[in-house]
């Protein structure tokens, strides 16, 4: 069922670039246009207020939610969409370490992204209960797991490298020690299958502007699994209240997911999010993880040919890696510059990472072999080598 030339049809991508950064913003499907302008001028325009209610945009976080829960492996009712994911992963953490209230360490690793460690440190210094967020080495966190860890706090795919955990193995390991496991999918939901139900993961996390292709700033997710659902939330909003519209001084949470539920939804980033995701109703995600593996293997082979000063980043193993290929280069930085002048789009993560997202959705051979002979001729004629590809901008 699954139609890659169709796919790609639904994108609108600028004529002659080849786009290998869809793992940090996905490219604007065809259909969002059109959904966010009839948000804006049908519904806002036309409805005002009204449409809160008339075009149902009240329910959107918990209809998104259960069209995202499709594709992570979650039942219905256990995902809610808001916010963004620093603080959905913060509301995961809080509600982990009130189920395991005599245990203080947080458990993760180097490899994590860092918004999920500084929010740690946010929480536990705000709590004041002595917890400690211990970090490792990501080959090491098995070993890590003790009887006095609260919660694992990983990120499944690693943005530098693309290394991807065993998320159901080291859920086990976590639960038999008696920990609870939490799982941020960044790099995984839209990317690759996800079985949260099967690897009985207790909470996650992921966005929705990268592989989901949802837009700059689209909202956050959040799993609750549903054992877990009685937690007191962290964050004790309005619209995750019992009777939002009671207005009652006192908070009293809702019912199931709905209690991680923070403010007022985003709801042009939720428009653009629902055309977004109209397109995995048409994937297979088994079909698209075996295509990105096959487009990775293509891609690692011509540049392992042919650009001998690069060096492979990310696990040589394709079943060890979610869907991007990371290599390194001393001058990364100038080199991904170059590479983009070029219209080969990726980017660069600090210290000397070249990241390149495969999304099948929108990407096939050309691209790739497009990619790896750019990239060879930057490399052979030193290109990169000038001042304007070495100036750095804010976002890299
Ligand atoms: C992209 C990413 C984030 C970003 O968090 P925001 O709050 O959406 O800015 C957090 N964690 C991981 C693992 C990421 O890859």
């Amino acid at each position: 069922m699954t139609d890659f030339i169709a796919t790609r049809a639904r994108f609108d991508l600028p004529e002659g670039i080849v786009y290998l950064d869809g793992n940090s913003l996905g490219p604007l499907p065809r259909a969002a246009a059109d959904r966010v302008a009839q948000t804006v001028t049908g519904e806002w325009g036309g409805q005002l207020i009204t449409a809160w209610n008339r075009a149902g945009w009240m329910d959107q976080p918990a209809r998104l939610g259960d069209r995202i829960a499709g594709l992570i492996g979650a039942a219905p009712g256990t995902v809610v969409t808001g916010d963004t994911l620093s603080l959905k992963v913060t509301q995961c953490l809080a509600a982990a370490l009130q189920l395991r209230p005599g245990r203080k360490v947080v458990l993760s690793d180097s490899g994590n992204f860092p918004s999920d460690l500084y929010m740690a440190q946010g929480l536990l210094s705000a709590l004041g209960q002595g917890h400690e967020l211990r970090i490792v080495d990501p080959e090491n966190v098995a070993q890590h797991i003790g009887e006095d860890v609260a919660a694992l706090m990983l990120t499944e795919v690693d943005y530098r490298t693309g290394r991807k955990h065993d998320m159901a193995a080291l859920t086990d390991k976590a639960h038999a020690a008696g920990a609870l496991a939490i799982w941020d999918l960044a790099h995984s939901a839209g990317a690759l299958p996800v079985d949260l139900t099967g690897a009985r993961a207790d909470f996650a996390a992921g966005c929705t502007y990268k592989f989901l292709n949802g837009g700059p700033g689209a909202p956050a997710f959040v799993y609750v699994a549903p054992q877990h659902q009685h937690v007191e939330p962290l964050l004790s909003g309005w619209l995750g209240h019992e009777a939002p519209f009671a207005f009652d001084p006192d908070y009293r949470p809702g019912p199931g997911i709905a209690r991680m539920r923070v403010g007022t939804p985003p709801v042009l980033q939720m428009a653009a999010l629902d055309a977004a995701l109209d397109i995995f109703d048409e994937v297979d995600m088994q079909v698209l993880r075996a295509r990105s593996m096959e487009l990775s293997e293509r891609l690692i082979a011509a540049v392992e040919s042919r650009c001998p000063e690069v060096t492979l980043a990310s696990p040589r193993d394709a079943n060890a890696r979610g869907s991007q290929v990371s290599f390194r280069h001393p001058e990364g930085y100038a080199v991904m510059q170059a590479l983009i002048s070029d219209g080969v789009i990726g980017d660069f993560r600090a210290p000397d990472i070249l990241r390149f997202g495969i999304t099948p959705l929108y990407i096939g051979e050309d691209e790739i072999d497009r990619a790896a002979e750019t990239l060879a001729r930057i490399l052979d004629s030193r290109a990169w080598d000038r001042p304007e590809f070495k100036r750095r901008a804010a976002v890299t």
